[in-house]
């Protein structure tokens, strides 16, 4: 999930997310649909089996390569926010039957688009937002029960898990090896992550359940400092993770589910990497010395990725990817607050400069080949086998042209073998590093599991944190 820089509220995001109206269908007509998509679905993966390549032959021989190299090793991308899409959609918010993956949705993901994308695992992201004035934490019900994050992580986990349920195209696959088997069916390996840690409420106890409950990685922060963790967007009140923070690591080492960097500060990129005896990811990040956004994995933590066995996995996020992209946002956030000093109590003229100022400031475009070159970047410094993707899609709100949706991954890979990159390399990026990266941790976590009970240790012993006075 990604909200752009000075909209620290999830609440402002969501309003100007164009949700397009969902078209009426009925049912009698929806079933047909799904029956004529299956059909297609059917029939195309017949001639897929028996020709060993797509239906229609491109004409570029660099699509060409990408899609045989993706047939046999499909995407296993690191971030997708379907969850939080279906729990915000505007029609039918919350609404897991009604947000119909066979019909083409209003997002960004549905199964035909994931089909022709080449999409075989993706680790399903149950968001909540770290911002406690979040409207998702606003009383609701006759009783005015005021939800807290466990709550809200829990319904997340509850949508996407009945997703999973709904389509025999997706597998629920809680490991590495249930994930190949899965992706060897033709079947969409799904596995979830969860963003970020505010939702563990300081409780070991808490992290467990989610383990249980299907979490396996957990990216420590979103945009908010934790007690615990440093995030990337806020303040460094920590210098990394306190010794809470560290527990929670070896915690997540302990159950085998990764520990994600992305969205956390540099100096708690570094403290995880110190503490963790499993390999990392960074779900969906990019290089900050191509980008200099807060976001992004500076080269110093790249190159240790290597040691660690890690996997850092570029997203498709037009500020991340783009220097120019970034550069506006940096800009309209100063025009706006300018014109905010200017108008303190009058947002409407604030909306009318900055209409005027955008008439005068062409919003830049982010292109296939910023995140070529970013994939590029990163294997440079980490190397092929530490370079993954993770798109973000329907957590955006702007898309790269070219990667507008799940059915648009064949298009990076083309880029890159037209840059050179083996078939082999190509099948590292697209699913093996980060199916290693998962195996890894498992093994990590079977080793652990032989010496070490699950910790009883609390935020209050190890960070020496009294409660305050009522
Ligand atoms: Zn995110």
């Amino acid at each position: 999930m990604h909200m752009r820089a000075g909209r620290r509220s999830c609440a402002i995001d969501r309003r100007s997310l164009p949700l397009a109206p969902r078209q009426n269908v009925k049912p009698s007509n929806a079933r047909t649909i799904g029956a004529i998509a299956l059909v297609t679905l059917t029939l195309a993966s017949h001639v897929n089996a028996q020709s060993g390549s797509t239906t229609k032959q491109p004409s570029d021989p660099n699509m060409a390569r990408a899609l045989k190299v993706l047939s046999a090793s499909p995407v296993m991308d690191g971030h997708n926010d379907l969850p939080w899409r279906i729990r915000e959609d505007s029609v039918h918010p919350h609404d897991v039957e009604a947000y119909d993956l066979r019909k083409k949705t209003p997002g960004m993901t549905d199964l035909a688009r994931l089909k022709e994308g080449h999409v075989g695992a993706q680790f399903w992201s149950i968001y909540i937002p770290g911002e406690k004035d979040d409207e998702a934490y606003k009383p609701n019900g006759l009783v005015s029960s005021t939800p807290g994050y466990a709550r809200v992580q829990l319904e997340q986990i509850d949508i996407a898990r009945r997703v999973i349920a709904k389509y025999p195209e997706l597998a629920w696959t809680p490991t590495a090896d249930a994930a190949r088997a899965a992706m060897k069916k033709g079947q969409i390996a799904s596995l979830l992550g969860l963003e970020g840690g505010h939702a563990i409420e300081n409780s070991l106890a808490l992290l467990r359940e989610y383990y249980e409950r299907g979490a396996r990685y957990m990216t420590l922060t979103h945009n908010v400092t934790l007690d615990w963790a440093d995030a990337a967007l806020d303040t460094a009140k920590h210098g990394g993770l306190t010794p809470f923070g560290k527990e929670v690591v070896h915690e997540m080492n302990r159950l085998g589910m990764l520990v994600d960097l992305s969205h956390v500060s540099p100096g708690t990129m570094s403290a995880a990497l110190d503490a963790t005896e499993a390999p990392v990811i960074f779900s969906h990040s990019g290089a900050r010395a191509l980008v200099d956004h807060k976001r992004n994995v500076p080269d110093s933590i790249l190159a240790r990725v290597p040691k660690n066995g890690g996997v850092v996995m570029v997203p498709f996020v037009t500020a991340f990817v783009s220097a120019a992209v970034k550069a506006d946002d940096d800009a309209l956030e100063a025009a706006t607050a300018e014109s905010t000093k200017r108008h303190p109590k009058d947002p409407a003229a604030v909306k009318k400069e900055i209409a005027a100022w955008r008439a005068t400031h062409k919003r830049p475009t982010a292109t296939i080949k910023d995140v070529a070159d970013m994939v590029d970047h990163v294997r440079k410094i980490a190397g092929v086998d530490h370079v993954g993707i993770g798109s973000d899609f329907d957590g955006i709100t702007e898309n790269v042209v070219g990667l507008e949706d799940v059915s648009k991954f064949p298009a990076l890979f083309a880029e890159l073998a037209k840059r050179g990159w083996t078939d082999a390399d190509l099948a590292k990026l697209a699913n093996g590093n980060v199916l290693r990266v998962l195996k890894d941790a498992e093994t990590v976590a079977a080793r652990l599991q032989k010496t070490h009970k699950p910790s009883n240790a609390t935020i209050e012993q190890l960070d020496k944190r009294v409660k305050p006075k009522a």
